[in-house]
């Protein structure tokens, strides 16, 4: 992979012109960019038919290159991949980003960027646009014309249309839940698009700005990926602790889901917060979204309505979850889940 990036590497200067317009901000991670940076570049194809698309990396040394050359072919509508290598994006800090971002369109001239809105997109995004003196257009959910989008309001309780009448470039986060990558047009090998490293010669030294980075903390799980699960098995308040809460992460294994939590169990320490689910975690839109003992706090719902089935349990036949449910079991969970898991078979 590594040898087929240096071999398509382009000057950054002199590919830049011949390519519009719009430029998505991609994270990545183990060699390969995320999947919601795929749906981001899918935002970015439903612009129009003839807008081209550059995708952004920045990082340092062999995984950045590899990431690289995934992004080169993750989706057919990618023309070309820029990548920022150095030690000054070791950690995805938002200052060196915004200034990259800086840099780039101010030699590109993009007149959209796009970037996933997850922490690495609003970590980033606002801090470029104030940079770029652009207002952002945030959590975008619908492109209707390149400058017309729809965007939640009120825990999505209402759809509000944005008309962006600003200067360039129009800046927005999109929520990737509402952009899905069709299989077929995933690692499309028949595109592969070139690689051109960002020449960073004037980036400059006093990029890293007031944050600093701390330390990560990842979980080696083999759980599918919260955001993009097709099975969400979560757990509330009702669970109680966080050794009851084991019984979530047993039902997730048996049924292949990923792990999610209301925002009153990751507060009681049940779980970590990188699970929450809803206005202030993620969102999510599973083709199953299990829910057990969350109430269906407006916040909570906000963050799992795009789910195609919801099903509840809850020992409180008034609880607002029933509301929204496909199928809803009134019934403790202490009971239901351990019948649940004895009934399922191993995978
Ligand atoms: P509770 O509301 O306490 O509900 C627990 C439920 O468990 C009850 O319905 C109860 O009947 C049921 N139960 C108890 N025991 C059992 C049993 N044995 N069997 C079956 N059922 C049982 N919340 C989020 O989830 N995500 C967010 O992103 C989020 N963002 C927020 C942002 C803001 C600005 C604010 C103000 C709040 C936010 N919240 C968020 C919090 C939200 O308002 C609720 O407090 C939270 O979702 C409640 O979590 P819960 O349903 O687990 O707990």
């Amino acid at each position: 992979m590594l040898r087929a990036v240096a071999k398509r590497t382009l000057p950054f200067h002199s590919s830049i012109s011949r390519f519009a317009s719009t430029l998505v901000l991609a994270e990545h991670e183990g060699g390969s960019i995320n999947a919601s940076s795929v749906s981001a570049v899918a935002a970015a194809s439903s612009l129009s038919k003839d807008n081209s698309i550059s995708v952004l990396l920045a990082g340092l040394g062999p995984s950045l290159q590899e990431a690289a050359a995934h992004a080169a072919s993750c989706h057919p509508a990618v023309s070309q991949v820029l990548v920022a290598d150095s030690d000054k994006f070791t950690y995805p800090l938002a200052e060196p980003w915004a200034k990259l971002v800086h840099l780039v369109q101010q030699r590109g001239g993009y007149s959209h960027i796009i970037a996933p809105s997850g922490s690495f997109g609003k970590n980033i995004l606002p801090r470029a646009a104030a940079l770029l003196d652009v207002s952002p257009v945030t959590d975008v959910i619908e492109i209707s014309e390149p400058n017309l989008f729809v965007r939640p309001i009120y825990a999505g309780n209402a759809l509000c249309t944005v008309r962006y009448n600003g200067d360039s470039p129009c800046m927005l986060t999109i929520r990737s839940t509402s952009f899905p990558v069709p299989p077929s047009s995933a690692d499309s090998k028949d595109n592969e698009a070139p690689i051109s490293q960002v020449d960073l010669s004037t980036f400059g030294e006093d990029s890293r700005g007031k944050s600093r980075y701390v330390n990560q903390t990842s979980q080696n799980s083999e759980r599918p990926d919260l955001g993009n699960a097709r099975i969400v098995v979560t757990g509330g308040r009702g669970l109680k602790n966080a050794e009851n809460f084991k019984m979530i992460e047993k039902l997730a294994e048996k049924l292949g889901a990923a792990v999610g939590a209301t925002r009153a169990a990751v507060d009681a320490g049940f779980v970590p917060n990188d699970l929450q689910v809803g206005q202030t975690g993620k969102i999510v839109a599973p083709d199953l979204y299990m829910a057990f003992g969350v109430s269906g706090a407006i916040q909570h719902l906000a963050g799992i309505r795009d789910s195609k089935v919801i099903v509840a349990v809850n020992k409180d036949a008034d609880a607002a979850i029933f509301q929204v449910a496909d199928y809803g079991l009134v019934g403790d969970l202490f009971e239901v889940i351990p019948e649940l898991l004895e009934k399922l078979p191993d995978r």
